[in-house]
Formats: structure tokens, C-alpha cells, sequence
């Protein structure tokens, strides 16, 4: 009997390493507070991420929150349906209203030819979502942007260690966002950052993920608590060490998936883009129901019924979830709408088996009528 799949399993240093990462804390008592550790990981990934500057913060979507507040945004900020909750949740959050531009067929995300239509006199800043790790047109936006003295902030938590043109895909736009969740390539058990150019933009996220304090006697903002951990940085140190091994495991399990299942009608792959260094974070796969014979819907449920979980990822779209009814339309993004019913995400984690990839696509080839 084989084990259960899921759609991935963190990645994780040995225990060893773990344990000799954190020996230290026992001696100096720093268990946060932008402690040693905090430094270090800060220093490490401001280089392996290729970013002008970068400052971290307890999880991805406290990223986006706070980069969006020390902005000092007000009105509407354009965006995508076709993305994780937090993405819209953190624009609402904020008390700004989010303006759901659609997404490309190809690659998930944003169609810019459909952005400057949605922009009026209260729009402020537009965040585009690297889905799976697909850059989004990044040279388009910043044009746009430009124009219309909009602010961008991507929202990259799929993007890790991915680059553009040999850039970091964190340098483009005022900001981007990071997660370092424990589903994501790179975790730091919870965990985000956010890069940045501005170095006044910078000061202001500091402050604010702490509590707005400038020093012992000044507190500028009413700001909130979303500091890292020693813990944390410690358990990024350890896999940080990992992550080119990661990524390669990540790429041998996307190749056998594509081995089996590219240029099989009714099924449509990840694009692989020109000029980006891929993450392999996601194996996304978009079934046409009347050329393959079988919908996204049967293909997860035979899937599971073999004890593996794939996942609909991302559905519903955010547009369409229950806490905002009435508020807006997700016919208003047919593309993203009619994609989220046909995405179906597969297993990918470093130590998937090849075998287990063999084993998933027989399954769902089976179903081919
Ligand atoms: C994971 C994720 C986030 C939120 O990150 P957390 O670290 O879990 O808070 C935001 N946006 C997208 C697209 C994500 O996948």
C-alpha cells in the first residue's frame, strides 16, 4: 500500500542541522526583535534574491498588508481574481477597493491589455500576482504605470528565487512581496519579506511591522506587530543552504510530469517563459472537458480516491468567494473564471518519486476518452 500524496510537503533541513542552528538561542536569549539570526537570513537572501533591498516580516499576506499601508494608498488598486485569498483580502483589509482586472489564458496572469480600461481618477497602485511562479509582463506595468503615476506591488509568493532577464523578480515594481509559508519553495516555517527600492518606503515597513516605533521615546504610526522570529530565520538559514538541490528535485519531478503529459489533447501545461529562471513551485494542469472526455472535477476525484490529493488551485477565484457577495462579479473575469474550473494542481514537492509521478499520470491518462 503506497502512502498518501499531497499536493506538497514542506521541506524541511535534518533535524541535526536544525538543532545546531538554534543551539546559540540558549546562550543569548534572542528569540526575536530582528535578532542575529533575522540578520543573517536578511543578508543571505538580499543575494540569492537579487534585490535592492529586503526586510522581513511573520508571513506573506503581513507582508502585503503593512507594504501597502506604509505606501499610504487610498482608493482602488487593480488586481486579479485568479490568486490566493490573501492577495484581495490584504487590499479590502486596508480599506481600499479592489478593481479585478483578467488574467491571460496562457499564463494566469494579468492581462495588460485589459488594465488601462479599468484605471479612473481613484485608482492608486496596481498588483499583479507572479502565478506559479509565471512572471507577469512586468516591462508592460511598469509603462503603465508610469503614464498614470500608479504605485506597483507584485505579489511574488510564488516567485521565489525565480529572475527575469537575469533580474531578480523581486526588483521590479516600487515593491514585491514574498511568502515564506511551509507549502511555499522556500519556507521559513511561517514567514514573508518584502523587497523594495525607496529607502524612505523601507524605513516606514520597519517601523510598522513594529508597532510604528522610530525609537525608545518616538512612535510615529499606530502600527502592528508582524516580526519575525529567531526560530524562523534559523529554519531559513538551514534550508536556504538546500534550496538549489530543492529546486533541482522540483525540476526532475516537473520534467516527468511533462514527459508524460505534454501534447496529449484536452490537457494544457505551464508555459515555460522565455528569459525567466523557473522555481518549479506548481505542476498546474487545465483540462478541456469536451476534447479530453473527463473534467477537472472527475480527474480529482479519481485521483483521490488513489490517496492523492491534488488540489483546485485557485478556486473559487477571490471575486467569487462568499464574504464579498454582492460586492463584486466574477463574470466581469471570464477568463479567470472559466480557468478556475479547469485547473487542477498536481503533487510537487522535492521528494516526490519519480515513480509516484509515473503512477499519478497513468491514472489520469486512464481517464482519456
Ligand atoms: C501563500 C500566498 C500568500 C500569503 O502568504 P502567507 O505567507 O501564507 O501569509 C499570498 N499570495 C499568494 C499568491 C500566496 O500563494
Amino acid at each position: 500500500m503506497s502512502e498518501k500524496i499531497y499536493v506538497t510537503k514542506s521541506s524541511m533541513p535534518s533535524f541535526e542541522e536544525y538543532i545546531d542552528e538554534i543551539r546559540d538561542l540558549w546562550d543569548t536569549h534572542f528569540l526575536t526583535n530582528m535578532g542575529p539570526k533575522f540578520q543573517q537570513l536578511c543578508k543571505e537572501l538580499h543575494q540569492y534574491l537579487m534585490v535592492p533591498h529586503i526586510d522581513m516580516l511573520t508571513n506573506g499576506h503581513m507582508a502585503l498588508e503593512v507594504t501597502l499601508e506604509a505606501m499610504q494608498l487610498e482608493g482602488e488598486v487593480i488586481t486579479t481574481p485568479f490568486t490566493f485569498a490573501s492577495t484581495t483580502h490584504a487590499i479590502v483589509r486596508r480599506g481600499l477597493t479592489p478593481v479585478f482586472c483578467d488574467v491571460n489564458e496562457d499564463d494566469f496572469t494579468i492581462d495588460t491589455s485589459k488594465i488601462e480600461a479599468l484605471i479612473t481618477e481613484k485608482t492608486c497602485a496596481i498588483l499583479p500576482v507572479h502565478v506559479y511562479g509565471n512572471i507577469c509582463d512586468v516591462e508592460k506595468i511598469e509603462a503603465i504605470a508610469k503614464k498614470h503615476h500608479l504605485k506597483v506591488l507584485y505579489d511574488a509568493a510564488h516567485a521565489f528565487g525565480c529572475t527575469y532577464q537575469g533580474r531578480g523578480v523581486g526588483s521590479f515594481g516600487d515593491a514585491s512581496c514574498y511568502s515564506f509559508h511551509a507549502t511555499k519553495v522556500f519556507n521559513t516555517i511561517e514567514g514573508g519579506a518584502v523587497c523594495y527600492h525607496d529607502m524612505e518606503l523601507g524605513q516606514r515597513i520597519y517601523q510598522l511591522k513594529n508597532f510604528g516605533i522610530r525609537d525608545a521615546e518616538n512612535v510615529d504610526f499606530a502600527g502592528t506587530n508582524a516580526k519575525m522570529n529567531e526560530f524562523c530565520a534559523a529554519m531559513g538559514l538551514c534550508n536556504l543552504r538546500h534550496i538549489e538541490q530543492t529546486i533541482q528535485c522540483r525540476k526532475a519531478v516537473t520534467e516527468r510530469y511533462r514527459s508524460h503529459l505534454e501534447g496529449v489533447p484536452g490537457i494544457r501545461l505551464n508555459p515555460i517563459q522565455e528569459g525567466v529562471r523557473s522555481n518549479y513551485s506548481y505542476f498546474p494542469v487545465i483540462f478541456d472537458e469536451e476534447v479530453f472526455g473527463c473534467g477537472r472535477d472527475e480527474v480529482a476525484q479519481a485521483l483521490a480516491e488513489n490517496e492523492i490529493y491534488a488540489r483546485k488551485y485557485f478556486y473559487p477565484i477571490t471575486n467569487a468567494f462568499s464574504c464579498y457577495e454582492g460586492r463584486f462579479d466574477p463574470e466581469e473575469t471570464p477568463v479567470a473564471l472559466r480557468l478556475s474550473r479547469q485547473v487542477l494542481t498536481l503533487p510537487l514537492y522535492d521528494a516526490l518519486s519519480l515513480e509516484d509521478v509515473d503512477r499519478i499520470c497513468a491514472i489520469i491518462l486512464s481517464l482519456k476518452r
